[in-house]
């Protein structure tokens, strides 16, 4: 390995203001940023010249994994692109992922050795901004959270120094890097366990009426739920003649055993207002969504509101989630469902909160003008506020809001405590400031 400047990189590594490549090197997923420069890394060493470079320049480094966070959008510093660093090595259920792939490429790989992993919903998003922030997706009751199949990493440090991690080596870090964010280095590869996974039961469910009930029986059928099912909930407003508006349960059943998942469902389908639209045994891969980036021309509207791991999906919360939908036109309502190998890990064994939380929140009303005002905004806020207030912890990955405070409704001060100490020990400078960030102590 040898100590390479920026001058000694590969034509096209480096992209700066000007260049014909710049607009396409500073877009992510839900904008275009304004970064001083754009480092496109494809191996170790251009990203150990990247941090030197941000380092004598005082520049923030934003390590750009799959670009689906607001990081993006806060302007200066050093965008270091991972993009290139995509490999995917399967060995037995060991899989090594290198730090800019995204989890549509890892499930297909997987699907090809009838094996997966937790990830998210989305093909697109990065495995590395996912995993370092926890990663709830289809397989949190099976398997636990991305962060839990975790089994080691390679990882550049803020000094340059390329460390192999396993638990015996790095504990600590690695447990800062199981939800702690990209705080602590660049993870230029990612080891994870991978499960058996020949295929899904995946099933919709279409709901009308009011929310309330259904609610409840849906906490009450994942209560007594294999762990093989995962749900979420989710009411939208339409917001175009291409995106129909409604309340909806999409299901997915690990394996292939399409009458247990019927089973399993059944308590919901025999409500009234609710309809099965599909329920099928799909691949995984086929099941995550396609979310194509924002036009920049026409980025979608922020949102008042926010996230929330809740212990439990109490009527209180039910009458609150449902009358905060019912109250804002123009919101989106959405409820997956935690427990089972996500609450099996224990509260001190990754930087993760809130393993007690049996469901995942999240409620916003869009930012439109004309529905939301300087009038209605405080009062939509404090609702929702007042909701999270029932809740565990935040969850960071799920935000779009950049603001330093967010930490703090995000980790207990134990936890804080302890990323902190890790912090102080392998990133003093605050060079990886570009994340939910954690102050060296
Ligand atoms: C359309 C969409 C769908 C989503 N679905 C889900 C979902 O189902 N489940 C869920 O849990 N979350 C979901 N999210 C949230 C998602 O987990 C976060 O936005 C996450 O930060 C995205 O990771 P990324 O690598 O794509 O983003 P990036 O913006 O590239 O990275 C985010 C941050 O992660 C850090 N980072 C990324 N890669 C590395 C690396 N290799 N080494 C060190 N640091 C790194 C950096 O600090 C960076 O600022 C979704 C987001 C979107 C926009």
């Amino acid at each position: 390995m040898t100590d390479t400047t920026l001058s000694d990189l590969a034509a096209g590594t480096v992209v700066k203001p000007g260049d014909a490549e710049w607009d396409e090197a500073r877009a992510f997923h839900s904008g275009i940023g304004e970064p001083t420069i754009v480092v496109r890394a494809s191996s170790v060493d251009d990203v150990r010249a990247a941090l030197r470079y941000a380092a004598a320049e005082r520049l923030e480094v934003m390590v750009r994994g799959g670009g689906h966070s607001a990081w993006g959008a806060v302007p200066g510093g050093v965008t270091l692109d991972l993009d290139a660093l995509d490999s995917i090595h399967v060995d037995g259920t060991l899989v090594r992922v290198g730090g800019g792939a995204t989890w549509g490429a890892v499930a297909h790989t997987l699907a090809e050795q009838g094996l997966g992993v937790s990830s998210g919903d989305t093909a697109s998003v990065g495995v590395g901004g996912l995993t370092l922030g926890g990663g709830i997706g289809w397989m949190v009751r099976a398997w636990g959270l991305a962060a839990d199949q975790l089994v080691g990493a390679q990882l550049v440090t803020a000094r340059g120094d390329v460390l192999e991690l396993t638990d015996a080596s790095h504990p600590e870090l690695l447990w800062a890097l199981r939800g702690g964010g990209g705080n602590f280095g660049v993870v230029t590869r990612f080891d994870f366990r991978a499960h058996e996974l020949p295929s899904v039961v995946f099933a919709t469910l279409a709901v009308t009426g009011d929310a309330r009930p259904v609610l409840r029986a849906l906490r009450d059928t994942l209560q007594d739920a294999p762990r093989e099912l995962t749900v979420t909930y989710m009411d939208v407003p339409e917001m175009d003649p291409s995106a129909p508006g409604g309340a909806s349960i999409t299901a997915c059943w690990i394996g292939d055993d399409e009458a247990a998942a019927r089973a399993a469902l059944a308590p919901l389908l025999a409500l009234d207002g609710v309809t099965e639209t599909e329920l099928a045994v799909r691949s995984y891969p086929d099941i995550l969504m396609e979310m194509p980036a924002a036009d920049p021309d026409a980025p979608m509207p922020g949102f008042v509101g926010g996230n929330t791991l809740l212990r439990d999906l109490s009527d209180d919360a039910i009458e609150r989630l449902a009358s905060f939908r019912e109250a804002n036109q123009a919101s989106v309502l959405f409820l997956r469902s935690l427990g089972g190998a996500f609450g099996d890990v224990a509260q001190e064994a990754t930087a993760f909160p809130a393993r007690n939380a049996t469901w995942f929140a999240m409620a916003g009303a869009f930012d439109i003008p004309g529905l939301v005002h300087d009038g209605n905004r405080p009062l939509i806020q404090a609702e929702w506020d007042a909701i999270e207030a029932l809740g565990e912890a935040l969850y960071g990955n799920f935000t779009v809001s950049t603001d330093p405070a967010l930490v703090e409704r995000m980790y207990s001060p134990e936890t804080v405590a302890r990323l902190a100490a890790v912090k102080r020990d392998w990133d003093p400078q605050n060079l990886f400031a570009r994340c939910h960030n954690i102050r060296p102590s």
